[in-house]
């Protein structure tokens, strides 16, 4: 495995995504989106959701050859060192000159796992009556996302595992790994979680 640094990489036990297949999943699918988006005059809102979404959010933006405006918002729903979500919360919400009232909304965020937070994440933009909205995610695991939560954008479908890399992270770390990856169980089980 080529990666990062031995410090990091000594925790991995397998590389799911790799860099490569991850840079030309985010090009495709940033083509996509610019295809699809309806007017180029018209700025398309891209609401990043904290923290996981950050590093694919400004892959995916570079590809965007479109006007856009960028927001933020604070939704986590796996706390501490867990690996089980404990439901999601909204601890960030937007305060900033973002207004998503009559604008094309595009919320970005890294993956589709039981779709509770970007359930209650859609709820949120939609309560300002944007004029569309539409959701990219890096990851779905399938087996989880339940069918009310839709994402019209996804990069991969993964296995149902707790994953890190790529902005992903586990009790805070990880997130500056290139890939999508699997820890070593070990490092779970020190951790306590
Ligand atoms: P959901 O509400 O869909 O269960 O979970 C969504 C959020 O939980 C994601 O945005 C992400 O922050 C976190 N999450 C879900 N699955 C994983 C995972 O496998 N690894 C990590 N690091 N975070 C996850
Ligand atoms: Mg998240």
């Amino acid at each position: 495995m080529s990666t990062t640094a031995p410090v990091l990489d000594k925790h991995i036990e397998r590389v799911i995504v790799d860099q490569h297949q991850i840079a030309d999943r985010v090009k495709a699918m940033a083509a996509e989106i610019t295809a699809n988006h309806p007017n180029h005059d018209e700025p398309l809102v891209t609401l990043c959701v904290l923290n996981g979404s950050v590093v694919f959010l400004a892959d995916l933006i570079r590809h965007l050859p479109i006007r856009m405006l960028l927001g933020v918002i604070g939704a986590s729903s796996y706390r501490g060192k867990s690996t089980e979500s404990q439901g999601p919360s909204i601890w960030h919400r937007m305060h900033s000159p973002v207004d998503m009232k009559d604008q094309h909304v595009l919320i970005v965020d890294d993956i589709l796992d039981s779709g509770n937070t970007l359930r209650l994440v859609r709820q949120t933009v939609e309560d300002q009556n944007p004029k569309s909205v539409a959701t990219a995610v890096l990851l779905r695991k399938p087996d989880k996302a339940p069918p009310d939560v839709k994402a019209e954008y996804i990069g991969f479908d993964i296995e149902d595992a707790f994953v890190v890399g790529y902005g992903l992270d586990y009790a805070g770390e990880f997130r500056n790994l290139p890939h999508i990856a699997v820890l070593k169980p070990e490092c779970y089980e020190h951790d306590g979680a």
